[in-house]
């Protein structure tokens, strides 16, 4: 088994009004070039979590980090309008916080972060600010999640 000490959390970047199951989502990954879903967990509007790869397996959805990490997506992260929101549901929400802390057993004192937060600290004062985000997926703070 790899060494995890890492757990990402991104966003579909699919409108809240528009439904992107695992299949639509695994679909656009393999036409990336992935060999399956880049994500280990996806977590749909209703709160299903849904295993999309083996953890085991090193994911391909956080560039420079995807070693020791495990990826986790949410169905949505775009408004009506296709501005980035925080679109979770109040089962999504739930879910998020049952899957991490199952994680956190499992692989104990791993950072949870937001795919944002690992962007570049471009002025070097150790805090990655919105201003230096490259993206702002998941669309929300992730420490809020336990
Ligand atoms: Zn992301």
């Amino acid at each position: 088994m790899r060494k995890i000490n890492l757990i990402v959390i991104h966003c579909s970047a699919t409108r809240e009004d528009q439904t992107f199951t695992e299949e639509d989502l695994e679909r656009c990954h393999r036409s990336r070039g992935f060999k399956c879903t880049g994500y280990h967990f996806y977590i749909r509007k209703d709160g299903a979590i849904i295993s999309t790869r083996n953890v085991g397996q090193i994911g391909a959805h956080a560039r420079g980090y995807n070693a020791n990490s495990i990826g986790v997506c949410y169905e949505g992260g775009l408004d009506c309008n296709g501005r980035p929101a925080d679109t979770r549901t109040k089962q999504q929400k739930h879910s998020l916080h049952v899957l991490v802390v199952l994680l956190l057993e499992d692989y104990p004192g791993s950072r949870v972060c937001g795919h944002r937060d690992l962007s570049p600290d471009a002025n070097g004062d150790g805090v990655i600010e919105p201003e230096e985000w490259l993206k702002v997926c998941p669309c929300f703070d992730a420490s809020t999640i336990l």
